[in-house]
């Protein structure tokens, strides 16, 4: 455990990252964050997150946050009014204004380097759209990025907020333990991680690599180097031809 960071974190008075979440399951998302390590940095301070729920944001009495789309076509679209009015009283109870991103399959697709360059941010708002999307008009007026998980269609975007708050959570000061360290992962330094064994030695008649129970510790690095390359050679030789 990195007690010193620990034990810094206890003496502050903010989080090292602040999440906002705009979303119609704000139950969903607190499911998730509120669990494992991401529940845990959010107990010892390196971690805050807020979910608020749109439908509160309405002026209408039925508490609707959709409608038909202008120009036809299949689907509701949410209105742009309980969105913005969300954001803002975000915005005031924060006293700062978050760096506003939508979850769209529109959007640039989340990569580790993203990832980190939000994590040093102190704060992030994120909108979950669902239906057949946000009226554009908010998007234009208040969002300063779009996030895509990938090149499929989900049907809301809690799930994908939650998949670029664990990853961009994660890399926050605090949050993973010195064991759970994230230097050596797939993408970190652009390679796929090598492969990894626990106990047994030997599991139905498969042996571990020799070399980890050498106890050689620079020839162990220069391993799992090698085979880190190789495995990035194998599986994703995009990788290794981007700069
Ligand atoms: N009609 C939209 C389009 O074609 O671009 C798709 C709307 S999708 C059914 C509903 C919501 O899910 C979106 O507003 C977005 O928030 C979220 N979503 C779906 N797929 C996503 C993805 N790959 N990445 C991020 N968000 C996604």
């Amino acid at each position: 455990m990195n007690e010193q960071l620990d034990s810094q974190l206890s003496t502050l008075n903010s989080p090292l990252l602040r999440v906002d979440i705009l979303t119609l399951f704000p139950d969903m998302c607190r499911a998730v964050m509120d669990e494992s390590i991401l529940g845990r940095a959010q107990k010892k301070g390196a971690l805050a997150v807020y979910t608020h729920q749109i439908r509160e944001y309405t002026l209408n009495k039925q508490k609707q946050v959709d409608d038909y789309p202008y120009g036809g076509g299949q689907g509701l679209i949410m209105n742009a009014q309980p969105i913005a009015d969300c954001f803002r009283a975000v915005c005031d109870a924060a006293g700062e204004r978050p760096h506003f991103i939508y979850m769209s399959p529109q959007g640039a697709v989340l990569t580790q380097r993203r990832a980190r360059e939000l994590a040093a941010l102190p704060r992030i708002a994120v909108l979950c759209g669902h239906y057949e999307g946000v009226d554009e008009r908010v998007l234009e007026a208040l969002v300063d990025e779009q996030i895509s998980i990938g090149d499929y269609v989900l049907t809301g975007g809690e799930l994908p907020a939650l998949v670029l708050l664990d990853c961009v959570a994660r890399l926050v000061p605090g949050v993973l333990s010195e064991a759970e360290c994230f230097t050596d992962e797939s993408h970190f330094s652009g390679l796929l991680e090598y492969p990894q064994y626990t106990r047994p030695a030997v599991w139905e008649d498969r042996p571990v690599p020799e070399i980890l129970l050498s106890g050689h510790h620079q020839n162990i690095r220069k391993w799992r180097r090698e085979q880190s390359i190789l495995r990035t050679a194998e599986r994703r030789p995009d990788m290794l031809d981007s700069d």
